[in-house]
C-alpha cells in the first residue's frame, strides 16, 4: 500500500498555493492523499501567523497528535509556512515531537528533509530549515486543488512592514518572478484545462521594481492577457499606495481583466492610517476608488479593515464606519486588530481593550453585512457572465461558479457545462452571492 499524507492549510491564498506545492513535492515522493489524520504516513501543517488565532489552533492541533505519534513514531509530522518561519523555537519547545519545520521560502528543501526522516527513526531533533533564501526557487511540482481556477504567484515576499504586519518577517523581502516564468506557468494550466488565473501577491502594484525589463504589474496583466484559450485574469492584493492609474486603464482595456478590485483600507482615519505606516490618506484612497469606478463600470470594490488599531479611539473607529457607509464596498473582510510580536505596532501604547474591539467588530459587520445584501439586491435580474466550477456541494442538481465581479452564483445546470462561460440570470440575492437561472444567451 501507498504512503499516505494529511495536509491541513491555513490561511490565505498564498498558503492555499503553496500546499500545492508541498503536496506535489509529497507526490513525487510516492506518496498518496489520506482522507484522515489517523492513518497519515506524514503530517503537514502549512500554518498563518498572520493574526493569533491561527497561532492557538496550530499548538492545539498538535497537542492532539502527541499520543498519536507516541504510538506511531515512525509518522512523520511536518510544520510549514509562516509560523514555522517566526516561531520555529516555539515549536521545538512546545512540541518536541515535530519532525520537521519549514519557512515559506524554503520548500525547495522540503522534499529532502521528507526523505531524510523518512530514513531516520525520528527520534533526534527536527529538521529546522529557515533561512532567509534571496530567490525563490522556479519549477517545484505542483498538485492543484482546483480543475478551472489557479493561484499563479507573481511576487513573493513585502517589503512594506505596516506596523501591525508580520508578513515581511514570515516572507521576506520581496521578490518578483520573471514574466516568461509567469506566462510559462499559465500557459501550462491553460493545457491541462484552466480557464481562469489569480495573480497573487502581497502587493502585486509593485512587481517588477527588482526586475532590470523596467516591467511593471499593467505590463504584466496586458502579457498574460494575450496567452490563448484563457478566460479570465484576477489578481490580488492592490496596495492603495502603489495602485496606478495605468493599472485602472488596463482593467478597463483588458478583455481578461476581471472588473474587481480588492483594495484593503485598514482604516478610515488619516491619523490610523499614518500609525500603520500605509502610506495613503482616506481621500487618496477614495479617489482610487473614485477612478476605478469612472473608467470600469460595475467593478465590485472590497476591502480588508481592521478595528482597535493602538490608540483607536471612537472618533476614529467612526471614521472607518462611515468610510464604509461612502465607499459601500461589495465584500469586507473584517478583523480585530492582533499584536503580532516582534512587529512596531506591538509595542505601541494605549492597546483597545477586547471588549471594545470586539464591539466594534460587530457593528462595522452588522452595517457592512446591510450594505452587501442592498449591493446584491439592487442587481437582482441582471444576467451576469460566470464561469462554472462545479457542482455545488450544498444542493444537488445546482452548479456554481463566480461572475465577473467575484460574486457567487449558484444555479440548476448539467455537469457538462464545468468549465465553461455561460450567462446566468440572478433571481434571488444574498450576502454571499445569488440564486439564478441560466439566461437564453447562453
Ligand atoms: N498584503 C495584504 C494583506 C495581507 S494580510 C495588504 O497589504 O493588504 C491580510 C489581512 O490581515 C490584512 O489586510 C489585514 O487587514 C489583516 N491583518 C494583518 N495583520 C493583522 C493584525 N496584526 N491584526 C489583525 N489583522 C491583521
Ligand atoms: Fe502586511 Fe502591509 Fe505587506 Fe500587506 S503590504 S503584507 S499588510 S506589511
Amino acid at each position: 500500500m501507498a504512503n499516505l499524507y494529511y495536509l491541513d492549510t491555513m490561511g490565505c491564498q498564498m498558503n492555499e498555493r503553496d500546499s500545492e506545492t508541498l503536496a506535489g513535492i509529497l507526490q513525487q515522493l510516492g506518496y498518496d492523499p489520506a482522507d484522515n489524520v489517523q492513518n497519515a504516513d506524514v503530517i503537514v501543517f502549512n500554518t498563518c501567523t498572520v493574526r493569533a488565532k491561527p497561532h492557538h489552533k496550530l499548538f492545539s492541533k498538535l497537542g492532539e497528535l502527541r499520543r498519536l505519534k507516541q504510538r506511531r513514531p515512525q509518522m512523520i509530522i511536518a510544520v510549514c509556512g509562516c509560523l514555522a518561519q517566526v516561531a520555529a523555537d516555539e515549536i521545538c519547545r512546545r512540541a518536541p515531537f515535530v519532525d520537521i519545520i519549514v519557512g515559506p521560502r524554503n520548500y525547495a528543501g522540503f522534499g529532502a528533509a521528507v526523505a531524510q526522516r523518512q530514513q531516520s527513526d525520528n527520534s533526534g531533533k527536527p529538521i529546522v530549515i529557515t533561512d532567509d533564501e534571496e530567490t525563490i526557487p522556479e519549477g517545484l511540482p505542483a498538485c492543484r486543488e482546483r480543475r478551472i481556477s489557479a493561484f499563479v504567484n507573481v511576487t513573493y515576499g513585502c517589503n512594506n512592514f505596516c506596523a501591525y504586519c508580520v508578513v515581511p518577517y514570515a516572507r521576506g523581502r520581496e521578490q518578483s518572478r520573471q514574466v516568461t516564468d509567469v506566462v510559462a506557468e499559465v500557459q501550462s494550466l491553460i493545457a491541462a484545462g484552466y480557464k481562469e488565473v489569480t495573480l497573487l501577491g502581497q502587493n502585486v502594484n509593485s512587481y517588477g521594481h527588482d526586475l532590470t525589463a523596467g516591467i511593471d504589474f499593467a505590463d504584466l496583466l496586458a502579457e498574460v492577457d494575450q496567452i490563448p484559450n484563457l478566460a479570465r485574469i484576477r489578481f490580488t492584493t492592490s496596495h492603495p499606495q502603489d495602485l496606478t492609474l495605468k493599472l485602472l486603464d488596463a482593467m478597463r482595456d483588458l478583455p481578461l481583466a476581471c472588473e474587481h478590485l480588492h483594495l484593503p483600507i485598514q482604516s478610515g482615519d488619516d491619523e490610523i492610517l499614518a500609525r500603520m505606516g500605509r502610506g495613503y490618506t482616506y481621500a487618496h484612497y477614495r479617489s482610487l476608488v473614485d477612478a476605478a469606478r469612472e473608467r470600469i463600470p460595475d467593478v465590485a470594490v472590497t476591502t480588508d479593515v481592521m478595528v482597535g488599531f493602538p490608540g483607536e479611539t471612537e472618533e476614529q473607529f467612526g471614521n472607518t464606519l462611515r468610510a464604509f457607509e461612502e465607499i459601500r464596498f461589495d465584500q469586507a473582510f473584517m478583523f480585530k486588530y492582533n499584536d503580532r510580536p516582534g512587529t512596531r505596532a506591538a509595542g505601541m501604547p494605549d492597546k483597545v481593550p477586547e471588549k471594545v474591539k470586539q464591539r466594534r467588530l460587530e457593528e462595522l459587520v452588522a452595517r457592512q453585512n446591510e450594505i452587501a445584501r442592498d449591493i446584491n439586491r439592487q442587481q437582482v435580474g441582471r444576467t451576469f457572465e460566470v464561469l462554472v466550477e462545479g457542482p455545488d456541494p450544498k444542493s444537488p442538481g445546482k452548479l456554481r461558479g463566480r461572475t465577473r465581479t467575484n460574486k457567487l452564483m449558484i444555479f440548476p445546470g448539467e455537469d457538462s457545462l464545468i468549465g465553461q462561460l455561460v450567462h446566468v440570470q440572478a433571481e434571488q440575492a444574498y450576502l454571499w452571492g445569488f440564486l439564478g437561472r441560466l439566461s437564453s444567451e447562453s
